[in-house]
């Protein structure tokens, strides 16, 4: 039996250094790396299936080319020469008769590293097709608010918990989606770290905190601009932190923050005024508090303004500066790798965009020239992507030429012409970069894949070559290539690429208080780049148009979240999980389960304007009135019937462009087929 370290792919900001067991070629058992100071030896309860995942019968093995009508899920097995030629054939002619802009192509984060996900976008960077803004059903609205007000930087250390008396846990649910750093915080709370948990129902973390508070969804902003109306009244501010490090505060106060009295904020948030005030003086009076944020807030209307008014707390009483405090979104890129040399080898410098979360009504849409052939690795835009319903009115189009690289027959594949069986993480080699901790790892191929599975790294190269791309990211090894990324990327001086391929997990930490990169090199309350923009240059908490009057025609509220056990689609071929999660549920108050006679375990039906989905109905006060919490992204072959992001708008979000999924409205009744 041999032992493999690799690493964890599965879009988790833990990314965990992983110990993987082989006999004859087979992973026989994944675990966390003892060596590794986040993983500190265990791996989440999902990963721990990963031989189930990497074993499971459900995957796809050859090639395969479509034998019915789109979306029926008929295919026949060929060669992947056969595959590959008629895939290059098609695009070329698609090249000849309309442009490369007609072809649309892209890897998103599922189950890859840096150079698997980045090689399949060089490709397509390199033939000067449309591209796909990937990001925006994420966090691009998140990451725009963060970077608006503290620049391009990461965030606080995770590490640094050691030194913090208070954690605020901010619209996320750390127990499931960053179980390691909710470890450390709990090795913490004996010796006095407090923790807080702001967010709409009592999750599995609010339900281990000293005090959870369950916010109204959508009144973040308010809530935080409301805890700085009281810092500012009580004397909490950090004045000489603020005059030295940040720009903008004073008009911040005299215009905005005087709106936001705790008995308004109590009106707008459906907190008490007093828990406000509590709030407040918790933070204020802390040592070292420590904001972990969510992106949960953000995928909203207003999501933005939530993000960037509670990234701003830390600056209103200097935690920034104080080790154990600030606040963390995303530890950003601690080591400026020179990406480009994958993901953008060659091509033009600019090319028209796509935004993923309008990924369906741009195939359905564009002109001159419309998308007639497009490219997806490991990404399922059926099921995850806004408005799910036009993606796959689009994907049943014969005219569109669609082509799905992925380890399983997901909904999207089963629209495609040609299905190719990809390889999983464990599979392959690759470079990963935390985006939740300072780690940079190799990880190495622990087992081959099944059948004829090909990695996206090596499906790319073939398609370069078939298609006369002669870049040299095309022709080079995964270790050549990551020489290439190291060589003169400035945080990556010091890196040697035999140390880095060695598998060691390597440490990148920011040292010092908060850095900031904005234009002033300040914190910035009052942005000029923002007002540049057309946006508010100072946050602010106002009802959203749209959404108050979908509001006053459905009762309910959209919520998601990660399942725990299926928090993302890709799990969805692990049938112990699918079975440890449960059917696909929506979780209803009790009250609101009550004033329509529905009971807990029946099949209710899940509508708006845009859809109607099936789900079993769960009835919990974990989940506050008015609100309808569908946890995980299900897929049509679990639900009754659909999936929950046919119900929800391709609206952008206030910032970045961001999908807003928590914008959506809804009724919950008996199902009646
Ligand atoms: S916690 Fe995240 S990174 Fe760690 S094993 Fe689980 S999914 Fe992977």
């Amino acid at each position: 039996m041999a032992t493999i370290r690799s690493v964890c792919a599965h879009d988790c900001p833990d990314q965990c250094s992983l110990r993987v067991d082989v006999e004859n070629g087979r992973i026989q058992r994944v675990r966390g790396d003892p060596d590794h100071p986040f993983t500190a030896g265990f791996a989440c309860g999902k990963t721990h299936q990963d031989t189930e995942l990497v074993h499971s019968p459900e995957r796809v093995t050859t090639p395969l080319r479509r034998t019915g009508p789109k979306g029926a899920g008929r295919f026949t097995p060929v060669g992947w020469d056969e595959a590959l030629d008629a895939i290059a054939a098609r695009w070329r002619a698609i090249i000849d008769e309309s442009g490369p802009l007609a072809l649309l192509g892209y890897a998103y984060s599922a189950h890859g590293g840096i150079m698997n996900r980045g090689l399949v976008n060089g490709l397509f960077h390199a033939l000067g097709a449309s591209r796909l803004e990937a990001g925006t059903v994420c966090d691009s609205c998140a990451a725009a608010a963060w970077h608006a007000t503290l620049g391009p930087v990461g965030g606080a250390d995770p590490e640094s918990i050691v030194h913090s008396d208070l954690l605020v846990s901010w619209g996320c649910d750390l127990v499931t989606t960053n179980v390691h750093f909710w470890a450390k915080i709990a090795a913490e709370r004996p010796r006095g770290l407090q923790v807080v948990v702001i967010e709409p129902r009592r999750s599995r973390t609010a339900k281990l905190a000293d005090w959870h508070l369950p916010i109204r969804i959508g009144t973040d902003a308010a809530l935080a601009l409301g805890v700085m109306h009281v810092l500012a009244r009580d004397g909490l501010c950090d004045r000489r932190y603020l005059a030295l490090r940040t720009l903008g505060f004073e008009r911040l106060e005299a215009e905005v923050l005087p709106r936001f009295e705790p008995r308004r904020v109590a009106a707008i948030t459906g907190l008490a005024a007093a828990d406000i005030e509590r709030l407040a003086a918790l933070y204020g009076n802390a040592r070292a508090p420590f904001i972990r944020l969510g992106t949960g807030m953000t995928r909203l209307a207003r999501g933005g303004q939530a993000l960037r008014a509670v990234a701003l707390l830390p600056g209103v009483t200097g935690a920034y500066a104080r080790p154990g405090g600030g606040a963390l979104l995303f530890t950003g890129n601690f080591c400026d790798l020179d990406t480009a040399v994958v993901n953008a080898p060659s091509g033009p410098a600019d090319a028209r965009r796509i935004n993923h979360s309008q990924l369906g009504r741009a195939l359905l849409e564009l002109r001159d020239p419309p998308i007639r052939a497009l490219f997806v690795a490991a990404n399922n835009p059926a099921v995850t992507c806004p408005d799910a319903g036009k993606v796959r009115e689009a994907l049943g189009r014969e005219e569109l030429f669609t082509v799905v690289h992925d380890p399983f027959l997901s909904i999207t594949a089963r629209h495609a012409d040609y299905v190719l069986p990809a390889a999983l993480y464990l599979e392959t080699e690759d470079l990963y970069r935390s985006y939740g901790s300072y780690y940079l790892q190799y990880g190495a191929r622990a087992a081959p894949p099944p059948g004829e599975a090909r990695s996206n790294f090596q499906v790319a190269q073939a398609l370069a070559a078939r298609m006369g791309l002669a870049d040299p990211a095309f022709r080079l090894t995964e270790p050549e290539l990551l020489r290439e990324m190291l060589r003169g990327a400035p945080g990556a001086a010091a890196l040697d690429a035999d140390t880095v391929r060695s598998g060691r997990p390597i440490r990148i930490a920011p040292v010092g208080e908060q850095s900031f990169r904005t234009p002033s090199g300040k914190l910035e309350f009052h942005s000029q780049s923002l007002a540049d923009d057309g946006l508010p240059p100072m946050p602010d908490w106002h009802p959203d148009p749209e959404e108050t009057r979908d509001a006053a025609r459905w009762p309910l509220r959209l919520l998601t979240g990660p399942g725990f056990f299926q928090p993302h689609s890709v799990y969805a071929g692990v049938a112990s999980l699918r079975a440890r999660e449960g059917p696909p549920v929506c979780v209803l108050h009790p009250a609101e389960a009550k004033s329509r006679d529905l009971r807990d375990g029946q099949l209710v039906r899940a509508a708006n304007d845009r859809a109607a989905v099936g789900l079993v109905l769960r009835v919990s006060d974990d989940v506050p009135p008015g609100v309808a919490f569908v946890p995980g992204q299900r897929g049509d072959d679990e639900t009754v019937f659909g999936s929950v992001n046919l119900l929800c708008a391709d609206r952008y979000s206030d910032f970045g462009e961001g999908a807003t999924y928590q914008s959506t409205w809804l009724e919950v009744a008996a199902w009646a087929g």
